[in-house]
Parts: C-alpha cells; sequence; structure tokens
C-alpha cells in the first residue's frame, strides 16, 4: 500500500488581517480550496479617485482550477464588496446566507452569474455543504446584519471554526445564535484552528444585548412633539425594526428615504424579516400630509456622507422634506473611524439649525455590533483550539487578540498574528508559515463606490505589491494667485523620505518646466508618469501604481 502523507491544511491570508476592511481568507486541503468572504476596504483620505480598495486577487487566479467556492458570511460590504471584482476575474460559485444573497445579487445585477444558477447560492444556516473534499457548516451568530454566520470547514486534517463577525445575544432578526457550548460538545473533535473576529478586542467587558436599545428610543419618542429623524447604517436592519417598532407604538408612520436605506430594507422585507409594519412604512409623499407629531423618517446619513440624505437635508429640503427648528435627529449608529470630523460638522450644523440631535453620548441608543474582551475570552476558553488567529482587524486588535488568547490558556507558540500574504501550513508537525503568496491591494476608481456592476471593472487598476504613489497637482495659472505645487502621497509604497523628497522635487520642476513650455494640462499626465517611472528606473526602484491628481481650484464644475 502507498503510504499517503498526512493530511494538513493551508490557511492564505488575502486581507483583513492588520488592517480594517478587505476581508479574505482560503483554504486549502489537498486539491480543494475555498476561500471565506471577499470584502472591500475604504482608502485613507490622502488617495482622491480611489473610491473602494479590494485585495489583490492574483492567489485565487493562479490557482482556479482548485478553486471550489467563495463562502459569505454575512452581508457587511468588508466581506462582500470584492465579489464583483473578484467574479470579474476568476468565476467561482458563491454561497452565502440569506439577506447577503440578495444583496450580491443586486451588486451584479447584469452579469452573466444571475442568470445562471450554479453560480450564486443562497444558503440555509444551519445545513452542511460538501465542496469537495470539505464539508462546510454555516451557523447562526449574532451582529449587527440580519443572516450572520460564522462557518466551520471539516477538513481532512482536522476542523476550521471562523467565527465570522458576532457578538453574544440573541440577533433582533431571524435565527437565534449559536450556543458556543452546545456546538463544542456536538463535535466531532477538537478544533484545530479557531479564526475569531477582533474587532472590538480592544475594548473590556461584554458585549450588550441588541435589546436594550428599544426602551430608550421610545422614551425619545413618547417625549417628542416634532417631527423625528432616525439614522443607523443602512443594513442594520434589526435596528431599522426597532425604530419601526417605537414608531408603531407611538402612533407614528415612518417614510424611508436614501437609497441605499430603501434597497436593503426592501429585501429584508421580501425575507418577511420586517412584517408586521405594512401600515407603519409609507411613501414619502403620504408622509408630507401627516401632523409632525405622527410622522418618523428613517433616513441615510448616520456618517455624514455627502450625498446622504442627512447631509442634503443640512442644506435644504429633500424631496419636499425639511428638516428644523425643534425637530429630533437619533443617530444610532458608532462613528467609522475616519468620519468623526464629518459627523462633527453635520451634528455642529444641524444644532445651529435648532435640531436636537441625539446620539450615543446622549442616549443608549447604540449598541456594538462585535464580540468585546469577555466575550472573546470565553469564546476561546470553551474551544482551546489547537492553534489560534485573530482576525479581522489592525495589529492593535490582532495583538490585543493574541494576549487574550494567551489568558484563555492558548500557548504562545500555538497563536498566529498572520497579515495579507501569510501562508500558514498546519500539518501532523504542527504549524508553521510557508512562503508567502501574491498580495497586495487594488484600487478602483470610479463614480461612486456602488460601482460595482461589471461596467466598473474597466477602471480597474492592479496594483500588485508595489503600492500606489499619488502625486496631486495644484494649478493655478490666474495671474493674481499663480500656483504651481506637488504634493506626493504614498500608501504600500515603501520608499525611503528621501526617495519621496526627490520625487516631489522631481515632479515640482517637471511641473514648472510643462507649465514654461506650455505643456496642455491634459497632456500633464502621461508626462508625470514618464517621468517618475524614469527616476524610478534610475533608482531601481520598483515601480508603484502612480496616480495623478490635477487640482485646478479655478476651474468651476
Ligand atoms: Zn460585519
Ligand atoms: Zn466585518
Amino acid at each position: 500500500m502507498i503510504k499517503l502523507d498526512s493530511p494538513s491544511i493551508k490557511i492564505v491570508i488575502l486581507g483583513g488581517l492588520g488592517e480594517f476592511g478587505c476581508n479574505m481568507m482560503a483554504i486549502e486541503s489537498g486539491e480543494d480550496i475555498v476561500v471565506i468572504d471577499a470584502g472591500l476596504g475604504f482608502p485613507p483620505e490622502n488617495t482622491p479617485g480611489v473610491e473602494i480598495i479590494v485585495p489583490n486577487i492574483s492567489y485565487l487566479k493562479e490557482n482556479q482550477k482548485r478553486l471550489r467556492a467563495i463562502l459569505i458570511t454575512h452581508g457587511h460590504e468588508d466581506h462582500i464588496g470584492a465579489l464583483p471584482y473578484l467574479f470579474s476575474q476568476v468565476q467561482v460559485p458563491i454561497y452565502a446566507p440569506p439577506f447577503a444573497y440578495h444583496l450580491i445579487k443586486q451588486k451584479i445585477k447584469g452579469n452573466f452569474l444571475v442568470k445562471d444558477k450554479k453560480w450564486l447560492n443562497k444558503i440555509i444556516i444551519g445545513d452542511y455543504y460538501q465542496i469537495g473534499d470539505i464539508k462546510v457548516e454555516f451557523f447562526p451568530v449574532n451582529h449587527s446584519t440580519p443572516d450572520s454566520t460564522g462557518i466551520i470547514l471539516y477538513t481532512k486534517a482536522g476542523i476550521i471554526l471562523h467565527t465570522g463577525d458576532f457578538k453574544r445575544g440573541k440577533p433582533l432578526i431571524g435565527t437565534n445564535s449559536i450556543n458556543w457550548k452546545m456546538l463544542y460538545e456536538r463535535l466531532p473533535s477538537r478544533v484545530r484552528v479557531l479564526c475569531s473576529d477582533s474587532t472590538y478586542s480592544i475594548v473590556s467587558g461584554n458585549s450588550e444585548p441588541d435589546q436594550i436599545v428599544e426602551p430608550h428610543l421610545a422614551d425619545i419618542v413618547k417625549k417628542t412633539r416634532t417631527k423625528v429623524f432616525f439614522s443607523t447604517f443602512s443594513s442594520s436592519i434589526g435596528r431599522i425594526k426597532q425604530a419601526l417598532k417605537v414608531a408603531k407604538d407611538h402612533g407614528r408612520q415612518a417614510a424611508i428615504l436614501g437609497d441605499s436605506m430603501s434597497k436593503k430594507i426592501n429585501i429584508a422585507r421580501k425575507l418577511g424579516y420586517l412584517s408586521g409594519f405594512e401600515n407603519t412604512v409609507i411613501s414619502v409623499d403620504k408622509l408630507k400630509s401627516l401632523p409632525s407629531h405622527k410622522s418618523m423618517l428613517i433616513v441615510t446619513g448616520s456618517q455624514g456622507e455627502k450625498n446622504s440624505v442627512l447631509m442634503r437635508l443640512t442644506r435644504g429640503k429633500f424631496k419636499g422634506i425639511e428638516i428644523s427648528s425643534g425637530d429630533c435627529l437619533v443617530l444610532s449608529s458608532s462613528i467609522v473611524p475616519g468620519n468623526e470630523l464629518k459627523v462633527a460638522e453635520m451634528i455642529q450644523k444641524l444644532s445651529v439649525k435648532g435640531v436636537k440631535v441625539i446620539d450615543q453620548t446622549k442616549a443608549k441608543i447604540h449598541v456594538r455590533g462585535h464580540a468585546l474582551k469577555d466575550d472573546l475570552k470565553e469564546l476561546i476558553k470553551i474551544f482551546q483550539p489547537e492553534f489560534f488567529i485573530p482576525i479581522h482587524g489592525q495589529y492593535e486588535h490582532l495583538l490585543e487578540h493574541l494576549l487574550i488568547a494567551k489568558e484563555a490558556g492558548i500557548s504562545r507558540e500555538n497563536i498566529w498574528i498572520l497579515e495579507r500574504g501569510n501562508v500558514l501550513q498546519i500539518s501532523s508537525k504542527g504549524s508553521e508559515l510557508m512562503s508567502p503568496v501574491p498580495s497586495g491591494l487594488v484600487y478602483l476608481t470610479g463614480s461612486a463606490r456602488h460601482i460595482i456592476d461589471s461596467s466598473v471593472i474597466d477602471n480597474i487598476i492592479d496594483v500588485g505589491g508595489n503600492g500606489v504613489l499619488t502625486i496631486s497637482l495644484l494649478i493655478n495659472l490666474s495671474n493674481k494667485n499663480r500656483e504651481l505645487k506637488c504634493f506626493v502621497d504614498q500608501i504600500e509604497f515603501t520608499a525611503s523620505q528621501d526617495v519621496l523628497k526627490n520625487i516631489k522635487d522631481y515632479t515640482q520642476e517637471t511641473l514648472e518646466t510643462a507649465v514654461a513650455h506650455g505643456i496642455k494640462l491634459g497632456r500633464l499626465d502621461s508626462l508625470m508618469i514618464q517621468r517618475v517611472g524614469q527616476y524610478l528606473t534610475m533608482k531601481n526602484i520598483p515601480h508603484p501604481m502612480i496616480r495623478i491628481n490635477i487640482i485646478n481650484p479655478n476651474k468651476t464644475k
């Protein structure tokens, strides 16, 4: 008899570790590869033109023949947002829980995916799926969007448990969440690898139940005799359901304002997640004829997004609706890092108008959607996995989760802090890092971040591993304030400060010479890219993607 190698698995990190967003990992078991999640991230402020970031998927392209499935844990953008891009490059069946399934279907409308059922599969939470050699189980978890799941992979080399995004407690919508102890007891063997959500690993304590929000919201609505505006993330259907319940209980009717909100609420209604509110939800036109104290508006814009309904309302009327002195605005969400300033400005403007703004600092109208320190520790203690990998988070979150795992009894050498490109092999010999796979980020430009249909794919620029260099040219040729300036920004492009300074000087010189010689602004792009390219070649520096951004302050839109 031929002696076969003992089975091993490889965990390949494609994104989401050491960064916020872009969650994607692949698992190789024998000849089969499955991917868990395909998320997007948002670019830092200093990348003009870039709308979203997605992981580089060269590894998946190279291994397409062995690629069996993309498994989706839930419908947040940091878990599904890269799918249209991914699918434009590699065709592979997608398995997603119901709410995410419908979101994905909308994203790729028009794509052949929708026409051929084998590509997009709606899973039943709690069921098992045999994918190649791997048995896959989707189990229910509680999180801030409906139908959130964790995934168990039963492989020949053992059980991999991936928590997805989760918190403790009962979901506001749909299936009850898994009982970790019961899950532990029914598993056929010890968990080999536990991959757990690190998003809030730096926050002490236990996560709060979502149910506590409702009475606080009711209290606000009861005391208000004017219009109530309610804003949260459009995917937080459970929270929206709470707002509708409070509206109904207090004799109010509600209209939904904002495309992303309406789309997601429609999916939720189709899935039966908002039944009982047929008479509560009305059109904006109907709402206009109601007295203020009988109406509620559920709107987009809790993050101060430029084109959201709330931002439009701060500027004036939207669809005949006005937010004015005495009205009440409930902001039922936390602020995504990076949006603090925008939100503060919005609140300031509304307060000046005389709007009463209630955010989470003023009342318990929001609770976090991820597990906190004590929840995370409890989970590790229950499973006592052989290996532990903190996932979903920046380094500080992963490192904090490492300490939690140590406290929960996992030995340091069995905890792996991984990052994009890393390949961890688990075999009978234990765990070891293998040579990395190509990885990096892909920057997608587009008119908006709702891009995401196949037409945008034309705009995709693959950056590979060398990062992005953005050169912004400020060109003001008016006689009075003549200005020619260059700004250089880098992402993932690891050049020294000296090199960056040289690039800046070089581009400044090129800009001045070009303008002095009357070169058309339209030609500056290619000229700059060419010149910077020459400099990099001369210095023997690997070329990043170069983006040129021309700012002309006198040009009116
Ligand atoms: Zn999530
Ligand atoms: Zn997430």
